[in-house]
C-alpha cells in the first residue's frame, strides 16, 4: 500500500498499540527548555534517571534576557531561578545543555535544525506548541504537555492517538516579494484556525518546494495555528544540503546510510490523505493579520474587512470583537494604520534569511516608530548577521540589536509592549494580551515588519525592494 510520509515515520516508531487506539511511540529527540522543571522534579522525587540523556537537549529561551548575556544583570528572580534550574537539572542528568553563554544557545526551534539535532524521519517532541517547526526537515515533530515531558524523560516513549493525515498543496510560481510567512498566513486565512485540527499536515506542491529551508521552517512552525498536530515537508536536496556538516548530523558512512533512509521518506505516489487542500500560490500577496486570530489575515495592499461580509453570523461576531480589540474600522486601508512598535524575532522568523530580508528594506532608512527591536534566533544567527554587517544596518536604522531568545513573542523575559500599542511582529500568535495586556499584535513577515518600521504604518514591502 502506498504510504504518506507521516505514516512511514509513525509506523517506524510504534512500540505497542492498545485496543483503545492509544499507541506507544519511541521518541528520538526530546528538546527541553525552562518549563521542563516539573519533569525533572518528578524524576528526582523517585530517584529516577533520564532514560536516554543522550537524546535530550536543553536550552534556555523563554525567560532569557535579551539585553545581556550576564544572568546577574536580570532583576527577574523567577527567570534567573528557572534558567539556573534548567542548567542544574541538565548537569545532574547528563543532558546536553546550551546555556546562556553558550555559542549553541538560541530559541529551541531555531537551534534544533541549526545544530543538526533535527533530522528527517525522526520523532521529535518538546514541551512547546511550535515544535512543528522541525517538520520542515522531514521529521514528525509535535508539542507535548508537562506530564508528557515527564513521561518522555522517564521512558523515552509517549502514548499517542494517531492523528489523521492532511495534505496542503500550494502550486504555481511564487509572486515576487512573497515569503514563507505570507504563504502560511494565506493558508490559515483559507482553512481557518481550526482547519487542520486533528491532522498531521504535509505541505506539498511546487511553491512549497521552491521555499528555502528557513521559509519551510516558518510554514511548519505555524501549522499549530491552523490546529494541526504537526507540519512536515518531504526532505529533498535542499534539506540534505542544509543538514550536511552540522554538529550533530551524521557523517561518513553514517551519512550515506541516513541519506538512503531519508530518500525513502517522501509520500508514495498514490498515497491517500484523509483530507486534501489546494491553494493557488500565484494569488498569494504579502500578508498581515488584522484581528486576534491567525486566520484573520489579509493582503497588506487591501483594506480592513467588513464583518458584514463574514461567511456567517458567528464569524461576523468574531470579526466585530476582533476589530473592537484591535482598534480598526472596516474599509480602512492597512497603509493608513499607524504602528507603535516593531518586533523582529521568534522561532517563526528570526533566522539569518529573515534578518537579511529585513535589513534589505532598512538599509539607509530610519525607524519611524516608538521602538523597534530585533532578537536573532540564536547566538550563531547573531554572529553570522554581525559578520555580514546586518547589525550595523539595524542599529543605524534605529533598531535595538538584542541577544537571542523568545523575547517579545511572548514577553516572559519582560520584553513587552504597553496597553493600546500596535505591534508589527514577525512572531506566530496575535491573541489578546500575547505581547502584553491590551497590546494589539499584527503578524507579518520580516520584510513587512521592516517596511512598517521605516514608514510608521503598515506598508507593502515590495515598495522598498
Ligand atoms: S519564540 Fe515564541 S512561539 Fe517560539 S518557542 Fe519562544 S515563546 Fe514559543
Amino acid at each position: 500500500m502506498p504510504q504518506t510520509q507521516f505514516e512511514k515515520i509513525w509506523d517506524a516508531h510504534v512500540i505497542e498499540s492498545r485496543p483503545d487506539g492509544q499507541t506507544l511511540l519511541y521518541v528520538d529527540r526530546h528538546l527541553l527548555h525552562e518549563g521542563s522543571f516539573h519533569g525533572f522534579e518528578y524524576l528526582d522525587q523517585r530517584d529516577m534517571p533520564v532514560r536516554r540523556p543522550g537524546q535530550s537537549f536543553a536550552v534556555a529561551d523563554h525567560y532569557i534576557p535579551t539585553t545581556s548575556r550576564n544572568l546577574a544583570d536580570t532583576e527577574d528572580d523567577v527567570a534567573r531561578s528557572l534558567i539556573t534550574r534548567l542548567e542544574a537539572n541538565a548537569a545532574k542528568h547528563g543532558v546536553s545543555h546550551f546555556g546562556i553563554d553558550s555559542e549553541s544557545q538560541g530559541i529551541v526551534h531555531v537551534i534544533g535544525p541549526e545544530q543538526g539535532i533535527t533530522l528527517p524521519g525522526l520523532l521529535i517532541v518538546c514541551g512547546d506548541s511550535h515544535t512543528a517547526t522541525h517538520g520542515a526537515l522531514g521529521a514528525y515533530a509535535f508539542g507535548i504537555g508537562a506530564s508528557e515531558v515527564t513521561h518522555v524523560l522517564a521512558t523515552q516513549t509517549l502514548w499517542q492517538m494517531k492523528p489523521k493525515a492532511m495534505r496542503i498543496s500550494v502550486d504555481g510560481a511564487r509572486p515576487a516579494g512573497v515569503t514563507g510567512k505570507d504563504v502560511i498566513l494565506a493558508i490559515i486565512a483559507q482553512i481557518s484556525a481550526a482547519g487542520a485540527t486533528g491532522h498531521a499536515v504535509e505541505f506539498a506542491g511546487s511553491l512549497i518546494r521552491d521555499l528555502s529551508m528557513e521559509e519551510r521552517m516558518t510554514v511548519c512552525n505555524m501549522t499549530i495555528e491552523a490546529g494541526g498536530r504537526a507540519g512536515m515537508i518531504a526532505p529533498d536536496e535542499k534539506t540534505f544540503a542544509y543538514i550536511k556538516g552540522r554538529r550533530y548530523a551524521p557523517d561518513g558512512e553514517d551519512w550515506d546510510k541516513a541519506l538512503a533512509a531519508w530518500l525513502a521518506l517522501p509520500s508514495d505516489e498514490g498515497a491517500v490523505f484523509d483530507a486534501e487542500v489546494t491553494l493557488d500560490g500565484t494569488a498569494i500577496r504579502p500578508m498581515l493579520t488584522w484581528g486576534t486570530s491567525p486566520e484573520q489575515a489579509a493582503a497588506l495592499a487591501d483594506t480592513v474587512p467588513d464583518p458584514a461580509n463574514a461567511p456567517n453570523a458567528e464569524k461576523a461576531e468574531e470579526w466585530r470583537d476582533a476589530l473592537d480589540y484591535i482598534g480598526l474600522t472596516a474599509g480602512q486601508h492597512f497603509r493608513d494604520v499607524a504602528v507603535d512598535k516593531v518586533f523582529i524575532g521568534s522561532c517563526t522568523n528570526s533566522r539569518i534569511e529573515d534578518l537579511r530580508a529585513a535589513a534589505a528594506v532598512l538599509k539607509g532608512r530610519q525607524v519611524q516608530v516608538k521602538q523597534a527591536l530585533v532578537s536573532p534566533g540564536s547566538f550563531l544567527v547573531k554572529k553570522q548577521a554581525e559578520a555580514e554587517g546586518l547589525d550595523r544596518i539595524f542599529k543605524e536604522a534605529g533598531f535595538e540589536w538584542r541577544e537571542s531568545g523568545c523575547s517579545m513573542c511572548v514577553g516572559m523575559n519582560g520584553d513587552l509592549a504597553e496597553r493600546g500599542e500596535r505591534v508589527a511582529s514577525t512572531s506566530n500568535r496575535n491573541f489578546r494580551g500575547r505581547q502584553g495586556q491590551g497590546v494589539r499584535t499584527h503578524l507579518v513577515s520580516p520584510a513587512s515588519a521592516a517596511a512598517a518600521a521605516i514608514t510608521g504604518h503598515f506598508a507593502d514591502p515590495r515598495d522598498f525592494a
